[in-house]
């Protein structure tokens, strides 16, 4: 018989995305961020914009040493091929949801920025953000809501309880620390072994429950 446990990794980096570099220490979070933003809806402004709401939103401190400051690059693509090495965003005007694809891993994301009514310049890329990084909404929401939205219809969420005014469950939600716990599981997180039966050396026997001593629990 053996027990595990998740432990958090004390520190690493990951690049967890094109473009995108998930580093950590203890309870304390860095990215760095390439974007690249085109399509017909796309300007240098919006793009700067886009970047700015994310790094700006994405530099936060809470209790238990939680914290996380972002660094990101954006750059506006008129012409030309896209940059394999940052995550694309593309931009139209379409009232369709903005939504971030992840098919078929996070290391293929890439964002539809849709300007439209529902979108806010200074909010939205950064609750898009949070789905770059792994992160799953906290709101849920009828098939037929999800029908409505592809068409610009009206949509009906209800918010997963206990996630309240979070950035990914509300429209202008704030980060919080449990964003950055649930950042910890996905990407900092390994499964160690603390009783295993084995060969008990001071004993000389095989035996059930042998308790391997390892760092840090
Ligand atoms: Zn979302």
């Amino acid at each position: 018989m053996a027990l595990y446990r998740y432990a958090q990794i004390p520190n690493g980096s990951k690049r967890i995305g094109k473009g995108i570099v998930f580093g950590w220490s203890g309870n304390t979070i860095s990215l760095t961020v390439n974007l690249e933003v085109s399509g017909e809806g796309a300007t240098a402004p919006l793009a700067a914009e886009i970047g700015k709401t994310i790094e700006t939103i994405w530099n936060a401190s809470f209790t238990d040493n939680y914290r996380v400051s972002s660094t990101v690059n954006t750059r506006y693509r008129g012409q030309g091929n896209e940059d394999s090495d940052r995550t694309q965003i593309y931009v139209k005007h379409d009232d369709a949801t903005t939504c971030v694809h992840t098919l078929p891993t996070l290391y293929y994301a890439y964002m539809e920025y849709n300007i439209n009514s529902e979108t806010t310049a200074s909010w939205t890329p950064a609750h898009e953000f949070g789905h770059l990084l792994g992160l799953d909404d906290k709101y849920e929401e009828g098939i037929r809501s999800r029908i409505n939205s592809m068409y610009g219809g009206p949509r009906s969420t209800s918010v997963v309880p206990g996630w309240a005014g979070n950035i990914m469950a509300a429209h202008l939600g704030t980060l919080q620390k449990r964003n950055l716990q649930e950042l910890f599981a996905l990407h900092a997180f390994e499964l160690v072994t603390f009783v295993e039966d084995g060969f008990n050396e001071m004993w000389g026997l095989w035996d059930s429950g042998v308790r391997k001593l390892y760092t840090g629990w």
